[in-house]
Formats: C-alpha cells, sequence, structure tokens
C-alpha cells in the first residue's frame, strides 16, 4: 500500500465516522431521543414521563435559577428519575 492510498483510507474512515455521529445526533434530535435533563438516550432506558406544560415550565424555572443549559418544552420526554430529582 502506497502512502496516498493509506492516507485516502484513513481519511474514507475518518469521515463516514464523523458522518454517522452527525446522522446518529440529528435522528436523536428529530426523535427528541435523548433526555433533556442528563442527555442519555431514552430508548431502552430508565422508564421516561412525558412532560406537561406545568412539568416543562417547572423544569425551565429551576434550569434558569441554577443556570443550568437544560431546556425543555410541553410534550418533550425525560426520564421519570430525572425530572423528580431535577
Ligand atoms: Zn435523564
Amino acid at each position: 500500500m502506497t502512502f496516498i492510498n493509506l492516507f485516502l483510507s484513513s481519511f474514507v474512515v475518518f469521515i463516514s465516522h464523523y458522518f454517522c455521529r452527525q446522522v446518529h445526533q440529528l435522528v436523536c434530535i428529530m426523535q427528541a431521543a435523548n433526555c433533556a435533563i442528563c442527555k442519555q438516550h431514552l430508548v431502552g432506558g430508565k422508564p421516561t414521563v412525558t412532560l406537561t406544560q406545568k412539568g416543562a415550565a417547572g423544569i425551565n424555572e429551576a434550569s434558569s435559577k441554577q443556570t443550568d443549559d437544560v431546556s425543555v418544552n410541553p410534550g418533550g420526554k425525560v426520564h421519570q428519575d430525572c425530572r423528580r430529582d431535577y
């Protein structure tokens, strides 16, 4: 294998991994598949709850008090434990 071939193949591997990660993130965002509080996947994890208007407002309020970057929308999903402990 020449140097250029080696370079190209590592470049292709790098790019495909990069895109894979981007697509994965995009899919997660589109499906809102991550818990807004702990940022972990919701799928296949702990029990989840769907936030009500009031629940979301409470979390956003607590977040701004703690100067956290947590921000949720009504209808969004978070872990049951995360919402309780937040
Ligand atoms: Zn969580």
